[in-house]
């Protein structure tokens, strides 16, 4: 046992192994190579030895990876041009698409699609896959790609951002050290880029301590939760696309769901519900199950069985919740800096052109030796001139225009495809999504415990969240501290008990969360279950208290996803 801590210095970090983080390291040893070889053809002086490196928190590269997901290929296509030749997993070509409104039993179909909705052109990917397959492009290069590593600290000298400091390993759920105790290292580096994916916790951390968000409206979110099926065959042809509006939803409530043909007859089927509900108990995982009973969909699932499961939280605040991007020595790209395309419903490629104009920035900072704020504030300008600015602009009042429910929202949108994104006036929402939350009495609700929410699922086509857990994969070691940090836990059991009804049970799609009897006087207390945690970050976005802290546990933890 040693509390000698580990030091890596490297030139340029990019903290997760995401498409992001992926494609901005790539294309910085593009950059770099490029310039060598026109130095060495006479063209001025290399750039000599850069190292590069990417941290992961996942097992290994693509593990905690997960999205609908039919990828937009423009930013792939920017990044390598012959994705395809070079065997980018593909599982399909978008063949059909089509959007339903769903009524509890049946359902309408759009007689056209808006272009937002349009995807001929895209692919059906496992973004898992995608980045197991970059992560090897990367590797291949020479740069360091390091899962198992969970950045918990960014590392300051004075104003200067240097790197980041890697979790301790060995350390038991007391807080002890365990005989396999480790110091995390220090990984430091003249630039660092977060591509943590949404909601990252170095990210949360610097955004006051930097004012990144100080001109920003709140970030809105959704929770996407997803399964992928094996069908019988010839059920759904690969490539095929649907999305779903209305049912299990009330007209209130943001969301919608999507089924996607993939390779070798599975099929993805997710639903995406707005984490700026006003009913506490709102639960994605449950309304997700309740979509699966729809006959639609019910009929496309019978006789299949289910491969794999996963949920994750989707930045939708959009253009107006932009943070600044960059400051002295560090910088943000994909969804870490909220660059989602609502009504697309697509991030990848926002993700991938993010992570290359954060290379070309760090790759110009290297030639002339500077890292301060002014230098990588190139980054903001180049984003703000690039396509994927002007994409994210075009559709700016998107998720605000829902703020009236479905109606209002759809007659916006249709508004806002004619007007160049206005639609009934420029409405950056100001209030985060949690505090729409309405409490028990003023939603008309009564708190529903989870075991009664999960009654009646069939554990063949409906689940509940405990066997969802195991269908993702997900494992911790049990004996360390508690990765959710409660702070304050006397208001679970007594403020939240009575005006929300504890919407962490609801919320969590993995039942990490649970009220249980405290005494026999009908007292009740926080139980936390954080081994089942699938990392989707909803509890640190929709807790009404925001009192609940997601930090990285030991690396290594958490979701093993395959096909997702
Ligand atoms: Fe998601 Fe939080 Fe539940 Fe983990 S504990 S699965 S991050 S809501």
């Amino acid at each position: 046992m040693s509390d000698q801590r580990d030091v890596l210095e490297v030139d340029v970090l990019f903290v997760g192994g995401g498409p992001a983080g992926l494609a901005g390291a790539l294309h910085l040893t593009q950059l770099i190579e490029a310039h060598n070889r026109a130095a060495a053809a006479g063209g001025g002086a290399p750039l000599g030895d850069v190292a590069i490196a990417v941290l992961e928190k996942a097992s290994e590269i693509g593990a905690h990876g997960i999205s609908g997901c039919v990828m937009d290929p423009r930013g792939l296509k920017e990044l390598l041009p012959d994705y395809r030749e070079k065997g980018a997993p593909i599982e399909a070509d978008v063949t059909s698409d089509d959007l339903f409104l769903f009524t509890k039993r049946g359902q309408i179909r759009f007689p056209f699609l808006p272009p937002p909705l349009q995807n001929h052109g895209n692919h059906v990917i496992s973004l898992g896959a995608l980045e197991k397959w970059l992560g090897g492009l990367v590797e291949a290069t020479g740069a360091y790609v390091l899962p198992n590593m969970a950045a918990v600290d960014a590392l300051f000298e004075g104003d200067q951002m240097v790197g980041v400091r890697t979790g301790d390993k060995g350390i038991d759920r007391q807080g002890n050290r365990k005989p396999n105790f480790e110091p995390g290292a220090d990984v430091k580096a003249k630039v660092t880029v977060l591509a943590e994916g949404v909601r990252g916790s170095l990210a949360k951390k610097l955004s006051p301590k930097l004012r990144l968000e100080e001109r920003s409206a709140p970030q809105i979110y959704a929770t996407g939760v997803k399964e992928v099926w094996q069908l019988p065959a010839g059920r759904v042809p690969k490539g095929r696309v649907v999305h779903t509006m209305g049912f299990p939803l009330d007209t209130e409530t943001f969301g919608g769901g999507f089924l996607y043909g993939m390779d070798g007859d599975k099929l993805t089927v997710g639903f995406v519900t707005g984490l700026d509900y006003r009913n506490p108990t709102t639960d994605p995982h449950g309304i997700f199950q309740e979509f699966k009973r729809h006959p639609y969909v019910a009929a496309l699932l019978d006789g299949g069985t289910i491969l794999s499961y996963g949920a994750k939280a989707i930045p939708e605040g959009g253009f107006y919740a932009m943070p600044r991007l960059s400051w002295a020595g560090g910088m943000m790209v994909g969804d870490s800096a909220a660059f989602l395309n609502g009504p697309r419903l697509k991030g990848v490629h926002l993700a991938i052109k993010s992570g290359m104009l954060a290379a070309e920035t760090a790759f110009e900072a290297l030639l002339a030796g500077k890292f301060d704020a002014v230098t990588l504030g190139a980054y903001d300008s180049k984003f703000r001139a690039s396509w994927a600015w002007q994409e994210l602009r075009g559709v700016r009042n998107f998720h605000s225009g829902f703020e009236h429910g479905l109606w209002a929202g759809m007659l916006n949108t249709g508004l806002q495809l004619v007007t160049g994104g206005r639609g009934l006036g420029e409405r950056p929402t100001w209030e985060p999504g949690h505090a729409r939350m309405r409490t028990l009495a003023a939603a008309g609700v009564v708190s529903i415990l989870l075991e009664q929410t999960q009654r009646g699922y069939d554990n063949e086509r409906t689940f509940t969240k405990v066997n969802d857990v195991f269908h993702s994969g997900t494992k911790h070691d049990e004996d360390q501290p508690s990765h959710l940090l409660v702070s304050d836990t006397s208001i679970c059991a007594t403020r939240c008990r009575e005006e929300y009804g504890n919407p962490c049970q609801h919320f969590c799609p993995a039942n990490v969360y649970e009220m249980v009897p405290d005494g026999d006087r009908g007292a009740i207390k926080l139980k936390l279950n954080p081994s089942n945690c699938v990392h989707c970050k909803t509890c640190d976005i929709a807790d009404p208290y925001q009192i609940i802290t997601w930090v990285p546990p030991e690396g290594g933890g958490g979701p093993n996803y395959v096909h997702l």
